[in-house]
């Protein structure tokens, strides 16, 4: 059988997180190709695992792909490894899978942690369509573009940030998306300090001002979609009626509800009935 390379995801923290079949392929292939050959060694350690390192990171992929596709091709299974997670999600290796697609080597992936998924798992915003943005560019004006540019997405956002970065970021995010828009925080998954919040965006930034742990260790921000944004909306607007309509009239609560809140009279009269319908139903 002809050589494969193995795309092997490892923990983001916690070490028993490794899969099973992950251990059993890191041990069984020729070489293991690595972001940081130092990190990895601590990881291989742990595990008793003695198969060779070799580096594989952004600086030298594409002058590195080569070399190892040819190993491959002479026969070696090859595995590829990040630092943590799941390799080329934020994380090099992607010249090397393409690579070897275009060379018929066979490309096995071996699943397990990737923190954009174990955030959106756990921070109860909807994960039936979300789009993985990775990381934002650095610089200010870059961002607000990027931000701005999402801004109507529907679909749940994910986003990694570097703590540094991340009380500004979240600012950003407050002024082009709106104070109100939620946001699930989740810091340090797998790890002591883990932390998993969801609250609106401008809670998040009072709550990382106000506790300055929340700006260390490794952060994923999961953003609502636009309509997300429109159906709590929808909930406050109903409560308010719901509320104002058991001491008035339809006509009344909606014309209070539409001064308080600052919607069209006709949309709050509308939403009015409804809700009086249902309740009669
Ligand atoms: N390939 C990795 C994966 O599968 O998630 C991601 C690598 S990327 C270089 C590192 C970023 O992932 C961090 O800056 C952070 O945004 C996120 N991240 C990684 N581990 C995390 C963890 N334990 N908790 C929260 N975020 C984490």
């Amino acid at each position: 059988m002809n050589a494969q390379l193995f795309v092997v995801s490892t923990p983001i923290g916690h070490l028993d997180d490794i899969t099973y079949r992950a251990v059993e392929v890191l041990k069984s292939v020729q070489i293991i190709a690595a972001e940081d050959t130092r990190t990895s060694a601590q990881l291989l350690k742990h595990f008793n695992i003695s198969t060779p390192l070799t580096a594989c990171h952004d600086h030298n992929e594409s002058n590195k792909t080569d070399q190892l596709i040819q190993r491959i091709l002479n026969g070696e299974n090859m595995a590829l490894i990040s630092d943590a997670g799941t390799p080329l999600i934020s994380d090099p290796g992607f010249k090397l899978v393409r690579a070897a697609q275009q060379h018929q080597i066979r490309v096995v992936p071996v699943p397990g942690a990737c923190a954009a998924i174990a955030a959106l798992s756990s921070v109860g915003l909807p994960s039936d369509r979300f789009s993985f943005e990775g990381f934002l560019p650095s610089r200010q004006s870059q961002r607000v573009a990027t931000l701005e540019k999402l801004k109507d997405e529907t679909q749940t956002l994910i986003f990694y940030e570097a703590p540094h970065r991340i009380l500004e970021c979240v600012k950003d995010m407050a002024t082009v998306f709106g104070a109100e828009r939620p946001v699930g925080f989740a810091r340090e998954i797998t790890k002591t300090f883990e932390t998993i919040k969801k609250m609106s965006l401008s809670e998040l930034v009072n709550f990382i001002e106000n506790d300055h742990h929340q700006q260390k260790g490794e952060i994923v921000l999961v953003i609502g979609g636009a309509t997300e944004q429109k159906d709590l909306e929808q909930e406050a607007l109903d409560k308010l009626l719901l509320r104002l309509l058991q001491d008035l009239s339809v006509k009344a609560a909606s014309q209070l509800a539409a001064d308080l809140t600052g919607i069209k009279k006709k949309v709050a009269y509308q939403r009015a009935l409804e809700l009086t319908d249902k309740k009669q139903d």
